[in-house]
């Protein structure tokens, strides 16, 4: 069986078959680095990185590219109102965008670059547009230049829309200069006290789209192999960056997959919806293995409408896995990963990276694990233990690896999950007997020795707290 994608841009699922052979290049819409991170941005990171991981055990080498719109009307906004640099605002939630992808196990991309440090290839983009009649400076001499999206008759196929039920592009304050209310701005003419950089027509600052379509080229070449980013980027950001590479004579991107959103009570995450959801906040919740066990487990497709409820069975899930392993480890020893993952296993992540039904496979293993164990057939255990650990490591989950294994760390958790208990059974008695003040004092010495407990649908649950 080969591996397949769905392709949002032949709205069908496709095989893979590479421009290069053994090799895939990959590009991402990265962050736009106005906040810091909610687990709605740090869910395509997890989805492509599983998709990284899968092309990489299949002999790919992969090469993966990931921007970061480092210069953008929000961080110029952000910067004003706490009276900073607009790049001390970018730099600030580089590193929380980092820090995140590094604390969920996200391996970090072949290059990160930056918009600003592409100024250069950006004008030249702008030049070929404009001297093959796609893009032309604005009529006011504002420094705006546009692309004119009359003179390029596939613009809406990505998106599957027709330009004439199309509204105005809405980029710029008024349509200051455009031929076409439609047409969108490739480069923003400079304004009073923003930041700006010189170009052939007039100062000014990266448009969006234009970055994406400049940094692609320059480091993956003028035809790569796939694009990626979220569902809500096809438009106007990726029909766009499709418009701009393709009007200049480029490839562009050979295959699209985009990655579902993450909702809250149905409702697309805003800022303030976002703010409780940010990664520090949730990796207190549960670990963060467990938070990226809970964001990969759903086909990358899918929505993920966010819950409590969700996160804390997505924890329990994974802990079976893991109390298996450590279980299993305890009795064979060291567990070697097995050096193939199982064929139903495979097949899935082949086909279209069915994450769900690939862990349906590994929690399959487990119970088999479970009753070997419980059989004492040592041999039996090691090798599916073997072969958990190889899924798991496909997925970046595997509770043993370097990256994981301590989280656990068996023999201390257990100690200290049964003295909690007794703690908390004692919290339990005081609050019966409706002596709140010596419940929550329990509540308070537990936190004091770094352990957080969280009343939850099951039960109180606790956590080591970090930070
Ligand atoms: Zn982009």
């Amino acid at each position: 069986m080969s591996l397949r994608f769905y392709d949002t841009s032949a709205r069908e699922v496709r095989d893979f078959t590479p421009l290069r052979e053994g090799c895939a290049s990959l590009y991402l819409c990265g962050a736009t680095v106005q906040a810091p991170p909610h687990i709605g941005h740090i869910r395509s990171g997890v989805n492509f990185d599983v998709l990284r991981r899968w092309l990489e055990y299949r002999g790919y080498r992969v090469i993966l590219c990931r921007n970061v719109t480092d210069i953008d009307d929000k961080i110029i906004n952000v910067a004003a109102a706490e009276g900073v640099e607009w790049w001390e605002v970018a730099e600030r939630n580089q590193r929380a965008f980092t820090s995140a992808y590094d604390v969920l196990g996200c391996l970090p991309p072949t290059v990160e670059p930056r918009a600003t440090g592409h100024v250069p290839e950006m004008i030249e983009l702008m030049r070929r547009l404009i001297d093959r009649g796609h893009a032309y400076p604005a009529a006011d001499d504002s420094g705006d230049v546009y692309f004119d999206v009359r003179s390029f008759p596939d613009y809406g196929a990505l998106s599957n829309q027709r330009i004439e039920q199309m509204r105005g592009a809405g980029d710029t304050d008024d349509e200051r200069g455009k031929r076409d209310p439609r047409d969108f701005a490739l480069w923003k003419g400079a304004r009073p006290g923003e930041p700006s950089w010189d170009t052939p027509w007039g100062r000014g600052r990266p448009g969006w789209h234009l970055e994406c379509s400049a940094m692609s080229t320059k480091y993956l070449g003028s035809t790569f192999d796939i694009h990626g980013g979220g569902l809500d980027l096809v438009f106007p950001h990726h029909e766009n960056e499709v418009a701009q590479s393709k009007a200049a004579g480029d490839g562009f991107a050979r295959y699209w997959l985009h990655n579902g959103l993450l909702t809250m009570g149905g409702e697309k995450m805003s800022k303030s919806l976002g703010n409780s959801l940010l990664i520090p906040y949730m990796v207190r919740k549960v670990r963060p293995v467990e938070l990226r066990y809970y964001l990969a487990q759903a086909h990358y497709r899918s929505v993920i409408d966010y819950s409590d409820e969700a996160l804390y069975e997505a924890a329990a899930a994974y802990q079976r896995i893991e109390g298996f392993l450590t279980r299993a480890s305890e009795v064979v020893g060291t567990i070697e990963r097995a050096a193939e993952v199982p064929e139903p296993f495979a097949a899935a992540l082949d086909d279209d990276l069915g994450v769900s039904q690939a862990l349906a496979t590994v929690h399959g293993l487990v119970r088999e694990g479970n009753t070997a164990l419980a059989e004492g057939a040592k041999e039996r255990v090691a090798e599916l233990g073997g072969r958990v650990r190889a899924m798991m490591d496909v997925l970046g989950l595997d509770p043993l690896s370097e990256t994981w294994a301590g989280g656990a760390d068996s023999g201390l958790r257990d100690v200290v999950d049964s003295l909690v208990a007794v703690a908390l059974e004692q919290r339990q008695a005081a609050r019966q007997r409706k002596d709140y003040a010596a419940a929550d004092a329990i509540r308070d010495q537990l936190l004091s020795a770094g352990i957080a407990v969280e009343d939850t649908p099951r039960g109180p649950r606790w956590e080591l707290r970090r930070g």
